[in-house]
């Protein structure tokens, strides 16, 4: 049996700010992010599996980026804590729970490496995470993809 490709959209709304970047984007500002999510493996040929003839259920994709990636970061604002703004963002976060507040900038670039780590390591035994794509905008995206990231 071939092996097969699986994608599956997501989308969520997060805001950013690019501290320290040297353009409009160091302003807090919000993106429409779309995330497709890209598996491979080989189809069940268990006739007695629930998983009969398929690379994995949609379902428990859609389950496992939910999880993991969408319902932590929608409707979130991600900021880069440096030693000057350290007080000052754990002010902020006492009020407003879904701020998170990371080391490395949160580019489309950073964001996409670290969701490639968590999704891989979540998938079930025999799918192997193919390629995401990170839309941060209609025109612009970030792709990561298996073959470009051995050993992951
Ligand atoms: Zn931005």
């Amino acid at each position: 049996m071939a092996v097969i490709r699986l994608t599956r959209e997501f989308s969520f709304e997060m805001a950013h700010a690019l501290e320290g970047y040297d353009g409009l984007c160091r302003h807090i500002h919000g993106h429409s992010y779309k995330l497709f999510v890209t598996v491979s493996g080989t189809p069940s040929t268990d006739p007695s599996s629930s998983r009969y003839g398929m690379v994995m259920d949609f379902g428990d994709l859609k389950q496992i980026v939910n999880e993991l990636i969408v319902d932590r970061y929608d409707h979130a604002l991600v900021l880069r804590q440096t030693p000057e703004n350290a007080g000052l963002l754990e002010r902020v976060r006492e009020k407003w729970e879904r701020v998170y507040l990371v080391d490395s900038q949160p580019t489309c670039e950073q964001m996409i490496d670290q969701f490639a780590r968590q999704i891989a390591s979540a998938l079930p035994e025999g799918v192997q995470l193919a390629e995401l794509k990170l839309y941060e905008t209609e025109k612009s995206h970030a792709t990561w993809r298996a073959e470009d990231n051995i050993p992951l």
